[in-house]
C-alpha cells in the first residue's frame, strides 16, 4: 500500500460497532496514524459522541489540529484550535426548514400503511440542527431488533420516496440499520471530502476513504463521485488492519 497523504473513515461498523464505543487500541492506532498524516471521521452521528468515544483519548496528539471531524453526514466540520473545538464550516438548518422537515415526517409517519409501527418502539425525530436524525425505532431498541426491522431498507425506502415528494429541497439519507437523515441539499459525504480536499489543497484521488458502507446504495457509496481512493471494510477488525498497513506505509 501506498501512503495516501489523507485518510477519511466512517463511524459505525467502520470505527467502532454500530452505536458502541471503540476498542481502546482503535484510537491508540488512530493516533498513531495522526503522528503521520491527516485524519478525518465522517458520520450521521452527532459531535458529542465523537467527542466523548475519540476527541478526549486524542487531545493530548501534538497533531490534534489536522484531525477533522464531520458529524451530521458533514453538514459540519469541526477543527481543533488551542486547545478547543469549534466549527469550520455549519450548513445548518433554520428554524422553518427543520419545522418543514418535522412536519413531513408526521405527515408520512400518519400513513400506518407506508410505515407500519414496531410493536415496542416509537420512532423519534432528533433535532440536531443541521441534521434532523429520524430514528424509525427511537433509541433503545435492542441491535437485534433494529438488525430485523428494515433488513432489506423496504421499509424505509418507502418513507424516504414519500419524502422526497414533500421536501425535495433537502437531501434525504438512509444511515444505518433503521436511521433515515435529512440535512441540506447536496450535504452528504462526498460534500464533506469535497471541502478537505479543498481545504487541504490535496486532490480527492490522493486521499483515501475507509468504509463499510461503499457497495452500491451503501451510505458511502456517494464519497466514489469525487474520485478519491476507497478501502471497504467488513468491519471494526478489518479497518484495525487496514490502520496497522497505513501506520508502515506512512511510515517508510
Ligand atoms: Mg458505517
Amino acid at each position: 500500500m501506498q501512503c495516501p497523504r489523507a485518510v477519511i473513515f466512517d463511524l459505525d461498523d467502520t470505527l467502532a460497532e454500530s452505536f458502541q464505543p471503540p476498542k481502546h487500541q482503535m484510537v491508540t492506532k488512530l493516533g498513531l496514524l495522526l503522528d503521520r498524516i491527516p485524519l478525518a471521521i465522517m458520520t450521521a452521528a452527532g459531535f458529542t459522541r465523537i467527542e466523548d468515544q475519540f476527541l478526549s483519548k486524542l487531545a493530548d496528539s501534538p497533531y490534534i489540529s489536522r484531525l477533522y471531524v464531520f458529524p451530521n453526514s458533514t453538514a459540519e466540520c469541526y477543527v481543533c484550535e488551542s486547545g478547543k473545538w469549534h466549527t469550520a464550516y455549519s450548513e445548518s438548518l433554520t428554524k422553518d426548514e427543520r419545522h418543514a422537515i418535522t412536519v413531513a415526517l408526521q405527515e408520512s409517519l400518519a400513513d400506518t400503511e407506508l410505515f407500519p409501527a414496531h410493536p415496542k418502539h416509537e420512532p423519534m425525530i432528533i433535532d440536531r440542527d443541521a441534521q434532523i436524525a429520524f430514528a424509525t425505532l427511537g433509541l433503545d431498541a435492542t441491535l437485534e431488533e433494529k438488525q430485523s426491522w428494515d433488513p432489506d431498507q423496504a421499509k424505509r425506502k418507502r418513507l424516504v420516496a414519500i419524502l422526497e415528494k414533500k421536501i425535495p429541497q433537502f437531501e434525504i439519507l438512509m444511515g444505518g440499520m433503521t436511521t433515515i437523515d435529512i440535512t441540506r441539499k447536496n450535504v452528504n459525504k462526498a460534500y464533506g471530502v469535497r471541502w478537505l480536499s479543498t481545504h487541504l489543497g490535496i486532490p480527492a484521488n490522493e486521499m483515501l476513504y475507509v468504509g463499510d458502507a461503499l457497495y452500491e446504495g451503501g451510505n458511502d457509496a456517494v464519497v466514489m463521485s469525487t474520485g478519491i481512493e476507497t478501502r471497504a471494510v467488513g468491519g471494526p477488525d478489518e479497518t484495525e488492519r487496514v490502520i496497522d498497513e497505513l501506520i508502515v506505509a506512512c511510515s517508510a
